[in-house]
């Protein structure tokens, strides 16, 4: 079944859908993005998607096309159209095509922003079989720009570093500045020692995961103790668990970093709960 998208203010079968180009985003990485998730047709945390997508045109001073009632009108209307009932929205706004390549920004006024939205068919996102077996991660240096709170869509150095994770074996890798980690490629990363979860502190080094806020507020109801402090991949790989967390994969559970096998070597229970947690109580308020 060929895919609907929605480009600029018109939804079309993907193979009609077309983007100039000097669009700033093809020749500058000049855009950003979003990724919601979907279960049982609805959207998960999409308010938290909007408002970071906002602090980020904001951060970059761009504007959006379109309002955030539009947004949700168009990410509903896709779901729809393409019959998703687990998967993903990818939604990007770009700078705009200014009709050639110039590195200061073109005039507002005159260059329209671009829009792009497109759905990915995950059926079994929520059942996933690598939420029970686990995941491998090698760490590797941070080498991204300094402004990793703007979700923007240059993707080379994670992509990159995925790279890296799939030739050692692994699944993914967690990125490393100053001795202390800061993310994985795609998610927010901590670890489980006792009752107490660690993950780093919000600041420009790493995307403020829409992800993280809920699953760090899930874990204060269930009385776990949250540090949001730097930490090392030595220290995690001393704890009794680990785990990743995105809008794709939501409580993704880690069991090994760098080749140590963290306690039994199999997904954790604190892990699993959070997960489980996760699911249950963002289904009930997905829209
Ligand atoms: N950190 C990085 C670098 C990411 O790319 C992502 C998601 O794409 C996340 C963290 C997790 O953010 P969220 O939970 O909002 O998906």
């Amino acid at each position: 079944m060929t895919r609907n998208v929605y480009v600029n203010g018109e939804f079309l079968p993907e193979t009609e859908a077309k983007v100039s180009i000097f669009d700033r985003a093809f020749l500058m990485a000049d855009g950003v993005y979003e990724v919601t998730s979907v279960l049982d047709g609805k959207l998960i945390d999409f308010d938290g998607h909007a408002v970071r997508l906002e602090r980020s045109l904001n951060e970059l001073d761009m504007r959006s096309p379109v309002t955030k009632e539009q947004l949700l009108e168009i990410h509903r209307e896709l779901v729809e159209m393409n019959g998703i009932e687990e998967g993903l929205v990818y939604l990007q706004i770009t700078r705009g095509a200014p009709g050639d390549r110039d590195f200061v920004f073109p005039d507002p006024e005159t260059t329209e922003p671009t829009i792009v939205l497109f759905t990915q068919n995950k059926p079994g996102l929520a059942d996933s079989p690598a939420a029970k077996k686990g995941m491998k991660i090698i760490s590797i240096e941070d080498q991204r720009w300094g402004r990793r709170d703007i979700k923007t869509v240059q993707l080379l150095y994670p992509s990159m570093g995925k790279m890296m994770a799939k030739k050692a074996g692994a699944d993914d890798a967690w990125m490393v500045m100053d001795g202390y980690v800061t993310e994985g490629t795609s998610n927010n990363a901590y670890y489980i020692k006792g009752n107490t979860i660690v993950t780093r502190a919000l600041s420009n080094d790493i995307l403020h995961g829409i992800t993280r806020a809920a699953v760090l507020r899930f874990a204060a109801e269930a009385q776990m103790q949250v540090e949001e402090r730097n930490f090392t991949i030595e220290e995690a790989q001393k704890a009794d668990e680990a785990f990743i967390t995105s809008a794709s994969a939501f409580v993704m559970p880690v069991v090994e970093i760098d080749g140590v096998p963290l306690g039994d070597g199999r997904p954790g229970p604190k892990a699993t709960r959070l997960r489980e947690i996760y699911l249950e109580e963002s289904r009930k308020v997905a829209v």
